[in-house]
């Protein structure tokens, strides 16, 4: 059991999850994704989705670029549609999914106090992910 990933604490919910990063045997690499839930379904798969922005050099402008990727939501992360979420890399897990939710760090519903004691927190691991997450 890990109790702590990429200066993620481990959530304090039980879980049985196999393919839980902190709970299960599942081993996550130092590859890591920002994105905002959603889709979800009933079989612990949520899909992400974040933009960035892609220059055109004939209008010398950007243009806002989707990626989008189907990700393993733990049980003990649980994580719900409009939240901001932390993935990593890991092996495949199904036909679709090679990465597992390590954390919320941030919903757009949350009230501002939570949200705010919170970003403490993520500020933490932003600063240290800095330059690996895409
Ligand atoms: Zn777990």
């Amino acid at each position: 059991m890990n109790k702590e990933l990429f200066g993620v604490h481990a959530p304090t919910k039980d879980c049985t999850d196999k393919k839980c990063p902190f709970h299960g045997q599942l081993s996550v690499k130092k590859e890591l994704f920002r994105g905002k839930i959603i889709k979800k379904d009933s079989n612990r798969s949520a899909t992400i989705e974040w933009f960035r922005p892609y220059y055109i050099p004939k209008y010398e402008r950007y243009e806002l670029r989707r990626s989008r990727m189907h990700v393993h939501n733990p049980a003990c992360v649980e994580a719900e549609i409009g939240d901001n979420v932390l993935a990593a890399r890991t092996r495949p897990l199904s036909k679709t999914k090679n990465h597992v939710i390590l954390a919320v760090v941030g919903s757009d519903e949350k009230s501002a106090v939570s949200k705010s004691a919170k970003k403490k927190e993520t500020a933490k691991v932003a600063a240290k992910e800095e330059g690996k997450v895409r």
